[in-house]
């Protein structure tokens, strides 16, 4: 019997089990996650930024999170010997509608005790030589890290800690018995007195499977990148962003110098026609089905239908892409862009077609189930390991088992 079982071995995952291990250091910790590899979905295909908590509403879990997140991501990755680099990054304003919005996004990130300065477009020069502007902010506190090397020291430290640690292992039912749960896999079966669901992408579906109902649907938008080649990599010193919309959760297309040097420019926001689908063609049946039939999805995409409509375009002619990137920098060529990755992000959405925009933490019998964990959950992914290990009540039995 483990006192502890988490469902997901994304960064969400294994930070929450690193966390449990450091707080209940007696505890049977597991970790079951589906693919052969750690950070397969997600973590491991995002644009690597530690995001420094500018863009989240104040008072939100993304904005605390985020801002101390930032802080303990570095610590992580100097405690651990882990490449990281704060390169900071501008947000740019190119047309003259765009900086009321970017005045609007200034005050916010002073709310949120972010590092950040209005600068001019000849400051943004000394920072960015090819990007053309009419006013930026310069955030200081902005880096870039490798997540999936994040979480395979997240792992290490688990297993350093007693954890047990299941690769391939697909949890496909969680059936709850007197006071603990069975997770039947395609691996084995596992009892559990208490469960963790950090599922991503299917973390609507396990919560289901958990007995709680998230109220909301996991959505993917799939987030598609190009690679500048290694000759226009001077084009870009560090991370240059557009000013969001902001009836949007994502960012727009931005480009992103990565730890290994590499400079990618993405990912749009298309909906994806399967919950892992990081190709244009793949499609599944059920979670098509799902989408369509999900009143949530119509009301969205009614609302937000030219933005819908332009992200289609993006993806599917690379003039249109190129034309976004070149708003930032316009010597970038469609010849100096290779497609590469893709990442799909989960992006829960209530039924009335709202966006949920907040990190989504639920509680059901002896199980906590994180049902909307998008950006910046990567860079804060400390942050909320501690707070569900927080949010775990002390409870009789746990205690009995874990006080030894
Ligand atoms: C394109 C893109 C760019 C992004 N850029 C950034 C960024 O620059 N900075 C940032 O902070 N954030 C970024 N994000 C967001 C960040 O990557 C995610 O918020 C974060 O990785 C979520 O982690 P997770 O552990 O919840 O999900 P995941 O990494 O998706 O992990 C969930 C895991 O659960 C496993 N799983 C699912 N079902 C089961 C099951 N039944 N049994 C066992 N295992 C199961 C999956 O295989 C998966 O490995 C980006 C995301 C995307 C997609």
């Amino acid at each position: 019997m483990y006192d502890f079982a988490i469902i997901g071995g994304g960064i969400v995952g294994l930070s929450t089990g690193m966390a449990l291990g450091k707080r209940y250091p007696h505890a049977k910790i597991l970790v079951l996650e589906k693919e052969s590899q750690w950070a397969f979905h997600q973590t491991g295909n995002n644009s690597g930024v530690i995001h420094s908590g500018i863009y989240y509403k104040p008072g939100s879990l993304k904005a605390r999170f985020c801002r101390e997140g930032c802080r303990s991501m570095v610590e992580f990755c100097q405690e651990h010997g882990i490449d990281y680099e704060i390169c900071g990054k501008v947000i740019v304003a190119t047309t003259p509608e765009e900086l009321p919005r970017l005045e609007n996004l200034y005050q916010r990130g002073l709310e949120n005790g972010i590092k950040i300065k209005r600068i001019s477009p000849e400051e943004v020069k000394e920072i960015e030589p090819y990007v053309s502007c009419l006013g930026a902010i310069h955030v200081l506190s902005t880096g870039i890290v490798n997540y999936k090397q994040v979480c395979k020291k997240y792992a290490e430290i688990i297993a350093q800690q007693g954890g047990d640690l299941r690769l391939n292992t697909k949890v496909e039912k969680i059936i709850t018995n007197n006071n603990c749960h069975v997770l039947e896999t395609n691996n084995g079966t596992f009892k559990t007195r208490f469960t963790i669901n950090c599922a991503g992408l299917h973390s609507d579906r396990v919560a289901k499977g958990g007995g709680v109902d998230p109220q909301a649907k996991i959505v993917p938008f799939r987030g598609e990148y190009y690679e500048l080649k290694p000759e226009k990599r001077y084009l870009v010193k560090g991370l240059i962003y557009p000013v969001p919309n902001p009836e949007f959760p994502f960012l727009g297309v931005h480009f992103t110098r990565m730890i290994d040097g590499s400079v990618h420019a993405g990912p749009n926001a298309v909906l994806s026609l399967k919950r892992e689908g990081y190709k244009k063609t793949d499609f599944d049946w059920r979670d098509f089905v799902e989408v369509m039939t999900y009143p949530g999805f119509w009301k969205l995409a009614a609302k937000h239908a030219d933005e819908g409509i332009k992200e289609i375009i993006r993806s599917l002619s690379k003039a249109a892409f190129t034309k976004s990137l070149q708003k930032l920098i316009p010597q970038v060529q469609a010849e100096d862009l290779i497609p590469t990755h893709a990442g799909v992000r989960a992006q829960a959405l209530l039924y009335d077609g709202k966006l949920v925009d907040d990190f989504l933490i639920l509680h059901g019998q002896n199980s906590v189930h994180v049902c909307n964990a998008p950006s910046p959950a990567a860079t804060s992914s400390i942050e909320i390991g501690k707070a569900i290990v927080a949010q775990i009540p002390d409870q009789q039995h746990l205690q009995t088992t874990l006080v030894r």
